[in-house]
């Protein structure tokens, strides 16, 4: 089912959220963005006439009840965005009552569903080298199904709108899936707005398709280089990788972050991009630093030969320029992870150039999507984030959707299992 097309008039809804937001000591929120992001799902449903049951997790309690993650604590903040009272449930198990008693246009908030081990599904205070692992995992299962079955209870129609726990097949992300008809779940709007994001790169791709993967290590991103070698033009790889590629071509790396056991992998990386005819694009120079600090001394090295005691810890400017004209004429934009360590203010130039070559892209047409971690906080820092296509709310979901692999929260309510 569309959400667009479903009445919500006289309905129980219980929405899968993700309002794991970050709290000072004090139990304040930080950054709303993810209340903020669920708000056009919640409102939907609530200006339908519906009544709104709203389950998420917050943090890891491991199935045990643990204050610190309670969601009572954004209680307040979730009924200031919707600008009417919030009720809460004080266990999600034990919500019948409340979710029965609930009248159109009221708002119930569940309490964390990881103070319980079902919802995750894992076996708790058993290792898995444990011959009994197995039978406990089993059993786990039973239990999770039942855990689904009591949160489905409570409505007439579920709604996933929590892409950042996508990739996960937990009771409230997928299993909560199987209680209800084909036509009483669906995805909300932030969800939705996800896949059209991901299907824009993998699927409905306008070209040129340049594809930017940073961060610090190959290894974390090799499933996503390899799905994408067969999908885009251009193949920017930066950041710490770097150092890993240029000792594997034979290069002098000093200091630089490098992968020793990943040399064999860069070179088959970049024989690959050549027999699919992909252009990669790898730095040839860099920032180099004496230290691993902000202020640090730096000199413009080659990438293949950085003295002894110094790292790379930025792209420079011949690389930065390279980048630039990989980015500017493409049509379809990926970039996941910095070029340098942008943490520091002396080193953002790389990511800078990306996120400016990016902006102008998307000024003359293409879609642009940055997503998976530091490089939303790269774009957020240098105040860009509305000038790209997209910028995604899912980590670890969007990377694996980047893979190629199906998102169980996604699979479970689609059927495309
Ligand atoms: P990842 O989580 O793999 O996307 O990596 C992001 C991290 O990579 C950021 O914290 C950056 O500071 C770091 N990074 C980027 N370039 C370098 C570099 N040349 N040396 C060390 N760390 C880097």
């Amino acid at each position: 089912m569309n959400i667009d097309n479903y009445n919500f008039n006289g309905k129980k809804a219980i929405v899968r959220v993700d309002f794991n937001v970050p709290l000072d000591e004090n139990g304040n929120i930080t950054d709303d963005t993810r209340i903020r992001g669920a708000l056009p799902t919640l409102e939907k449903i609530l200006n339908d006439g519906g009544a709104l049951i709203i389950m998420s997790h917050m943090g890891k309690p491991k199935g045990k009840v643990n204050p610190k993650f309670s969601l009572a604590q954004i209680k307040d903040a979730v009924a200031k965005a919707l600008g009417r009272d919030v009720k809460f449930a004080p266990d999600c198990v034990d919500a019948a009552q409340a979710a029965a008693d609930l009248k159109p246009g009221e708002v119930l908030l569940l309490e964390n569903l990881r103070f319980h081990p079902e919802e995750e599904g894992k076996p708790v205070g058993i290792d898995k080298t444990d011959p009994a692992y197995d039978a406990a995992k089993k059993e786990m299962k039973e239990r999770q199904k039942e855990f689904s079955k009591t949160l489905a209870s409570y409505a007439d129609v579920y709604v996933n709108d929590a892409f950042g726990t996508a990739h996960r097949r937990h009771a409230s992300t997928a299993v909560i899936a199987d209680y209800f008809a084909a036509e009483d779940k669906m995805l909300g709007y932030l969800m939705e707005k996800e896949v059209k994001a991901v299907d824009n790169v993998l699927k409905d791709i306008k070209r040129p398709f340049t594809a930017i993967m940073g961060g610090s290590k190959v290894s974390t991103k090799i499933g996503i280089i390899e799905n994408l070698m067969d999908k885009v033009d251009n193949l920017i790889l930066c950041g710490g990788m770097t150092y890993t590629f240029a000792k594997a071509r034979g290069g002098k790396i000093g200091l630089s972050l490098c992968e020793d056991d990943k040399l064999d992998l860069a070179l088959d990386i970049i024989k690959k991009a050549q027999e699919k005819g992909v252009n990669l694009v790898l730095g040839t120079d860099c920032i180099a630093a004496d230290s691993f600090s902000n202020d640090a001394n730096t000199q413009v090295c080659d990438v293949m030969n950085i003295p002894d005691g110094w790292e790379g810890l930025d792209a420079g400017p011949e690389t930065r320029k390279a980048f630039a004209d990989a980015i500017r004429p493409s049509k379809t934009i990926l970039w996941n992870g910095p070029a340098g360590v942008f943490e520091f203010d002396n080193f953002t130039a790389g990511s800078r150039a990306i996120a400016d070559a990016i902006v102008e892209a998307t000024d003359n047409g293409a879609f642009s999507l940055v997503g998976g971690g530091d490089s939303v906080a790269c774009v957020n820092k240098f105040g860009l984030a509305d000038q790209v296509s997209y910028v995604s709310t899912g980590g670890g979901a969007l990377l694996e959707a980047i893979e190629g692999k199906v998102l169980p929260g996604i699979a479970a309510i689609r059927g495309d299992k």
